[in-house]
């Protein structure tokens, strides 16, 4: 995506990393992308710093770093029902900015 067309739409350039955590769990982290990035990260969850691999680039007009955990050993009932909880409140958040916007 161009950076003009990011900026127009209020979206910051940022790069999406997957943790390779020692912790249980899995991490997903977006970064800014005009920060260097080390050869490791902090996970936001224990705290260690990790190896990542890079998931992608996207744009995002939340406020960076954010980051979310999903959970390995759920069962898949549990599973479902936390990404939805999830998702809910990613949507609140997402149409409260939009307003205030
Ligand atoms: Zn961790």
């Amino acid at each position: 995506m161009r950076e003009e067309l990011l900026q127009s739409a209020g979206l910051t350039r940022c790069l999406y990393l997957a943790l390779e955590c020692p912790c249980e769990e899995d991490v997903r982290v977006a970064v800014n992308m005009d920060e260097p990035l080390g050869e490791s990260y902090p996970c936001p969850v224990c705290q260690k710093a990790c190896g990542f691999t890079i998931l992608g680039v996207g744009g995002t007009k939340r406020p960076l770093p954010f980051w979310k955990a999903s959970y390995k050993f759920f069962s898949s009932g549990e599973a479902t029902a936390l990404y939805w909880r999830l998702m809910k409140a990613d949507k609140a958040a997402r149409n409260a900015k939009e307003m205030v916007l």
